[in-house]
């Protein structure tokens, strides 16, 4: 019976899941409407019953089953004999009955199972924050609290949160670890009032070991929802319990947030993820390569493809391993080496999208820098050479390397016409060729805008 139920289960979950989750369950028995299935850790039962407990309760009444709940018990040997009389205590339980089934729901995100420490690459720009993550992932006693972890898009907070759920879990499977985004907190919390069932919301929240909210910047702006998070927050830490957060910025820098949680967040160990640096890139398109190595294992990657990807994909790190994929992918399917060439036409869009993008006020401060005169005076209206010159030079860098219009350019230079701007690039264009200073001046300037 549960081999027919397994098998649909990895239908409606899917491989991955199946094989993280449901494979180390055993049903053990149905006794008077209740269903027990043994569990190697709370974690996979706490995990199972919060995230596929509905599921399996549905399908079990389905198949034909009398069954209201189902229980999870940890069993005492983990390979789990579902002859074993059951000897663990009950971790958590799935009622059948419509308002229990919604208590269900209240219940944390899942998490990815490649979002690991050891798949985690770390570089200047992050060693910080993994060291603290994986500090507070030892589940020793608590250091600091909360740990507030902020930075850009992409740049690994959702990963490394899971990660410490994940090591948490190997390490103290005792402790109950609550992963959630801010706003699945918020959709609970809407919910739990709609409901009435605000008692139970708060009980849930404050059972918990370790509360991880990822995007806290998401409850900016909403009141009620940010009064109950403070609430639970200063519940949590008076019992001296870890909570880590995340968000795109740091505490003081997310508005319509309110002063007391700001400072409130700012309590324990705030740290950054810096944008990553060339050669954290490399390392992650790298460990990325290896890991497909398995799954594509006849594809030849020639030299300097990482590197250049590396160096032209500096927007986030989702990008760069989209566009890897994307090249593994392709490349199987056409089945060739994967040349720069290749790259190229596979990932045009990608890097097109991803050209760093210069701007007329970096290519004014750079040129005045580089001629030694003041921006004010390369804006200004005085025309002597000395002025002039760097002007006009400026004007042209901002025709070749921005996408702005002729009279955009004129606007940007005290309010210039778009003549005088056509007249400086025509003049630059001539000194290129004529004069060699001026061609050294323009390929110095260019290298360092476009670095
Ligand atoms: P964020 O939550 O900060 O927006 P994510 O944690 O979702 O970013 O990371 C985006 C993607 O980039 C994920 O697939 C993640 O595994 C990957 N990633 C980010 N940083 C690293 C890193 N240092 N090493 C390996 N993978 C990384
Ligand atoms: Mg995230």
């Amino acid at each position: 019976q549960w081999g027919a139920l397994r098998q649909e289960l990895l239908k409606t979950v899917g491989q991955n899941n199946f094989k993280t989750w449901i494979d180390p369950i055993e049903f053990s028995e149905l006794d008077s409407g209740v269903a027990t299935f043994h569990v190697p850790t709370n974690f996979v039962g706490n995990y199972v019953s919060q995230n596929y407990g509905d599921l399996i309760l549905h399908q079990m009444t389905r198949s034909g089953h009398d069954v209201q709940r189902i229980s999870f018990e940890v069993a005492a040997n983990t390979a789990s004999r579902p002859t074993l009389p059951s000897t663990g205590a009950p971790v958590a339980v799935a009622n059948s009955t419509p308002t229990e089934t919604r208590e269900l729901a209240m219940t944390g995100a899942p998490l990815d199972g490649r979002f690991t420490f050891e798949s985690f690459v770390v570089g200047k720009p992050n060693e910080l924050a993994n060291a603290a993550a994986r500090r507070v992932a030892e589940g020793g006693p608590v250091t600091f609290n909360p740990l507030f972890l902020y930075g850009g898009v992409g740049l690994g907070k959702t990963h490394l949160m899971h990660a410490i759920a994940w090591e948490l879990q190997s390490r103290r499977p005792d402790l109950n670890v609550l992963y959630l985004s801010a706003e699945q907190f918020m959709y609970r919390f809407v919910q739990a009032l709609r409901d009435r069932k605000m008692m139970d919301f708060k009980e849930l929240f404050r059972s918990v070991d370790v509360l991880m909210v990822d995007d806290v910047q998401f409850i900016a702006g909403k009141d009620s929802t940010q009064e109950e998070f403070f609430h639970t927050f200063n519940a949590l830490v008076d019992q001296n319990k870890q909570i880590i957060i995340s968000a795109d910025r740091a505490p003081g820098e997310i508005k319509d947030l309110e002063d007391r949680i700001k400072s409130r967040l700012q309590c324990g160990l705030v740290v950054d993820l810096h944008p990553t640096d060339y050669e954290l890139r490399l390392g992650i398109l790298q460990t990325k390569v290896d890991s497909y190595r398995a799954q594509y294992p006849d594809l030849q990657l020639a030299d300097g493809v990482l590197e250049f990807l590396a160096h032209r994909i500096s927007t986030n790190v989702r990008v760069l391993e989209g566009a890897l994929t994307r090249l593994f992918a392709f490349a199987s399917l056409v089945g060739r080496e994967i040349t720069m060439e290749l790259t190229q036409d596979c990932l045009s869009d990608v890097l097109r999208a991803s050209e760093r993008k210069i701007s007329v006020e970096e290519i004014q401060r750079k040129v005045a820098e580089h001629y030694n005169i003041r921006l004010s005076d390369m804006i200004g209206p005085k025309r002597v050479r000395t002025f002039a010159r760097p002007r006009q030079i400026a004007m042209y860098l901002c025709k070749q390397l921005t996408s702005r219009s002729l009279p955009e350019i004129g606007r940007r230079f005290g309010g210039r016409d778009h003549t005088t701007v056509m007249h400086g690039v025509k003049r630059v264009e001539e000194l290129r060729t004529a004069d060699a200073q001026i061609s050294d001046d323009l390929e110095l300037l260019r290298r360092a805008l476009e670095a």
